[in-house]
């Protein structure tokens, strides 16, 4: 254990040095963060001692859980044997080769080659120049533009961010990257297009084949969508949505790309999050669940469609690359992972425990729930201040802080959103707690911001 001295000079030091991703800095600078040291199962532990239940996988990702020491063997393992060798120019190594042909096995049919990077923005970068590379190379090279939903996130390198549908992420960085265009997506809950499903006849898909109408789809490259929007605040399009994609994507030539960073490796109860649909993309970025956070490691699957393009005359070299594609110590550890998650059959696990959990919200009566949402342990909890007339309810913020100091780790999306993403292997009893301190918060903050705006 660290004494107090020690605790406290490393405080001082992640606020002297250490540059956060989207925290205030001025605040940090005075406030510092919360520094977590261990974990196990589904919960962790901060440098005070304090256990929390981790109800947001760090990062939507610790999906095995935490203490799980054979990742830790195969890591060790594979470093001793041989720590790294680059995929270039023909070289190879056996670990990424074999989670090739597993990704072949596991992912959807057809999809039968992997292209490896270090996470999901640079999985994203992979499938949407895939998706141009596919056009140029089939003699279509004017076909460039990538439409993307509003509120997606797919990650903050330029194309990435360039796709993203969040203002606040792009926001400082211009000039983004050239052909790109928004449309609004499948949010039932608040229709951007004020229709209702089923009547709708899922007027939000057809407005993609609008776009591709008026942008010309002799200029469209590619459809870009998490099967769940995750960031954007867990929205889950209804049944149909996607099979809509599939068909306006053929009917124009347009290759659609699934960005399953989050959804991916069990989290929505399936192993891939558009299982949870009938039809199939075409590209498929993954990241996160693939090793569950124990290394840094993404992937963009491939379709044969997809490959045999790139594949060209057979004579035209792949021009892409990351040093560390298919790194071998990341690749031995997603394999292990991938064993654990299909062993103790996790996806089916967070589909059940996904299912009580939001059965467990709705039945709360908890006035300030407006909705309940998601797939598999992949769970948005929509907060209002009145449930008739939905308006937003803005403390999410303030009900994340307090379920922390009730050692349970939710996350505030945007002003009225929390997600739940918990490792797959959340205990029933662990999941009870995480459902009535939400309660207890939501209760609590909606009830106090109700008094406030009245007085
Ligand atoms: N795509 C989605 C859906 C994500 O949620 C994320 C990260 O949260 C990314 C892409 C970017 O992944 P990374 O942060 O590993 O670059």
């Amino acid at each position: 254990m660290p004494t107090p001295e020690e605790i406290e000079s490393l405080r001082q030091l992640d606020r002297d040095h250490l540059l956060h991703p989207n925290v205030v800095l001025g605040e940090f600078e005075d406030t510092g963060g919360t520094i977590i040291v261990s974990g196990e199962g589904a919960t962790v532990r901060d440098i005070d001692g304090r256990e929390y239940i981790d109800a947001i996988g760090a990062l939507w990702l610790a999906n095995i859980g935490y203490g799980r020491p054979e990742l830790a063997a195969v890591a060790a393992a594979q470093m001793r044997q041989l720590p790294f060798w680059s995929l270039f120019y023909g070289w190879s190594n056996a670990p990424a080769i074999r989670l090739a042909a597993e990704m072949a096995r596991i992912a959807p049919e057809a999809f039968n080659h992997a292209f490896f990077t270090s996470g999901g923005s640079e999985a994203n970068e992979t499938s949407i120049k895939f998706a141009r590379l596919y056009h140029v190379r089939r003699g279509h090279p004017n076909k460039q533009i990538v439409i993307g939903l509003a509120r997606a996130y797919h990650g903050v390198s330029y194309g990435a961010m360039t796709a993203t549908g969040l203002e606040r992420v792009r926001e400082g960085y211009a000039p983004l990257v050239g052909a790109f265009e928004h449309i609004a997506g499948a949010y039932c809950y608040r229709c951007p297009f004020g229709k209702t499903y089923p009547e709708c006849q899922l007027f939000c898909a057809d407005e993609i084949e609008r776009t591709i109408e008026r942008l010309g789809p002799e200029n469209v490259a590619a459809f870009i969508a998490e099967p769940v929007q995750g960031v954007g605040g867990v929205i889950t399009p209804p049944d149909g949505y996607f099979e809509k994609v599939r068909a306006i994507c053929d009917r124009h030539d347009v290759l659609w790309i699934s960005d399953e960073v989050i959804c991916g490796f069990g989290r929505t109860g399936k192993l891939f999050g558009i299982e949870n649909w009938t039809v199939r993309p075409d590209l498929i970025s993954c990241a996160k669940g693939i090793t569950s956070g124990y290394l840094p490691l993404g992937a963009s699957l491939v379709s044969d469609k997809v490959y045999l393009a790139l594949k060209g005359d057979g004579h035209q070299t792949l021009n892409h690359g990351f040093t560390y594609s298919g790194h071998p110590v990341a690749a031995a550890v997603a394999l292990e992972n991938i064993r654990i998650l299909l062993r103790e059959g996790l996806p089916a696990r967070a589909a059940e425990m996904g299912d009580a959990m939001r059965a467990q919200i709705s039945a709360l009566g908890n006035p300030y729930i407006g909705e309940v949402r998601g797939k598999g342990l992949l769970i948005g909890v929509e907060l209002v201040r009145d449930r008739s007339s939905r308006e937003p309810a803005d403390v999410a913020m303030a009900v994340e802080l307090a379920c922390r100091r009730s050692g349970v780790i939710l996350r505030a999306l945007g002003g009225n959103i929390i997600s739940i993403s918990p490792p797959l292997v959340i205990t029933e009893a662990q999941a009870a707690r995480v459902v009535a301190v939400l309660d207890q918060a939501v209760r609590a903050e909606c009830g106090s911001a109700g008094e406030a705006a009245a007085q």
